[in-house]
């Protein structure tokens, strides 16, 4: 049987590859996006455990939009705007299907900054969207080539992510968050907000979220995976209540609902009293590892790389520097990387297929030790000194 063929188009399955060689025992992997198992809040699941194996009604079929009690309380802990409403989905890529599946038709437009999270290329990319990108940097996206796309009149929606960018690891400042918000508003664009790692700021000050200046014109995606458990996968996506409804209706299509006893599993550990004493220890150990990391890369290459100091999140953004304008392989390297145990993602996957980039790696630094990370790092050593 052949498979339907929106599925040709779908991006090279190279990370699924690598991510599935990472799990080898005595591979160090910095290639995923995965959190800490060992930091994984499991004391503060036993009472709500214990209390939903003695409530049937939890297991029966329930509301597509969600446990009722999560949801209120999500509304309130996230005080969600007036008009405005939410859904539980099943985690935050779920979300981003189900805006992709109610709202676009083939051929919209969807920008997106370059590079981008794989997981949304795939989502946009399999709804066969127009993807168009604009470059970033430290001010965030870059403005001027975002007004030019709005204006051409084609994109329905801008995909972003503001908070500790996946692949990158940046954060926009305020100044680029007021305009980004200025412009959806001006050119009717719907704004996907993804923020993922927001609550995982380990320095500075947290800047106000970019929907929060378009509330009427945006979608907001927080995922329950890295600050409470991946694997139980459940996120909350608000927004214009019109922008929701949809939603529900293609969710109810798909899955009926998320499993009711997990909802009822994340409410208890949302609610208890140790909840932030978790989050901070977390925020604690990942800057750890990520001086674990940054000052390795620092010490053993030195002048073959350039990165930018992150204040949270998972993810580096590793640069590499091309002598005499040689090119460099970052495929070939991350292949040699994992000759030499270390697995680590080749920057170009995080690009719409065919276009250019600059040789770089993503290194994540939630999933390994300090010390796991160091060994890493001596290992990428000796496959740049194979390049
Ligand atoms: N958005 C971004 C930017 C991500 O990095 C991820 C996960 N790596 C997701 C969404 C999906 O998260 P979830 O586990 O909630 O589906």
């Amino acid at each position: 049987m052949q498979p339907a063929d929106h599925l040709q188009n779908m991006s090279p399955s190279y990370i699924r590859e690598i991510l599935k060689a990472a799990t080898a025992e005595n591979v160090i992997s910095l290639a995923g996006g995965l959190p800490a198992a060992e930091h994984f809040p499991m004391a503060l699941l036993q009472q709500p455990l214990q209390q939903i194996s003695q409530s049937p009604e939890l297991f029966q079929y329930g509301a597509t939009a969600g446990y009722q009690p999560l949801l209120d309380f999500c509304a309130e802990h996230y005080q969600l705007e007036t008009g405005n409403s939410g859904l539980i989905t099943t985690g935050s890529q779920q979300g981003l299907d189900l805006i992709a599946r109610a709202f676009l038709n083939p051929g919209d437009g969807v920008a997106m900054e370059a590079p981008c999270y794989l997981g949304a290329l795939q989502v946009f990319e399999l709804a066969k969207a127009e993807l168009f990108t604009v470059e970033q940097s430290d001010s965030g996206p870059d403005l001027v080539a975002l007004e030019q796309l709005f204006a051409k009149g084609n994109i329905k929606i801008f995909y972003a992510v503001p908070d500790f960018h996946n692949p990158t690891g940046r954060v926009w400042p305020l100044a680029a968050r007021q305009a980004v918000a200025k412009l959806c508003q001006r050119y009717k664009v719907g704004l996907i907000e993804d923020a993922p790692y927001r609550e995982l700021r380990y320095h500075g000050d947290a800047l106000p979220m970019v929907s929060s200046f378009c509330p009427e014109q945006a979608w907001i995606l927080r995922s329950f995976s890295k600050i409470a458990l991946p694997g139980i996968r459940l996120a909350f996506i608000s927004g214009p209540q019109n922008w929701i409804d949809p939603l529900i209706k293609i969710k109810q299509a798909s899955d009926l609902h998320s499993p009711i006893p997990l909802q009822a599993l994340l409410l208890g550990l949302l609610k208890s009293s140790e909840f932030n004493n978790h989050l901070l220890k977390l925020r604690e150990q990942y800057a750890e590892r990520y001086q674990a990391l940054s000052g390795a890369l620092d010490k053993y290459l030195g002048d073959k790389i350039s990165f930018q100091q992150v204040e949270g999140g998972m993810f580096l953004w590793l640069e590499l520097n091309q002598k005499n304008d040689q090119p460099i392989n970052t495929m070939k390297l991350a292949e040699r990387a994992l000759e030499n145990n270390v697995a680590v993602v080749p920057g170009e996957v995080f690009y719409p297929v065919g276009q250019l980039s600059r040789p770089a790696l993503r290194l994540n630094f939630s999933h390994a030790s300090p010390q796991q990370l160091e060994i890493a790092i001596q290992r990428l050593v000796k496959a740049f000194d194979r390049q």
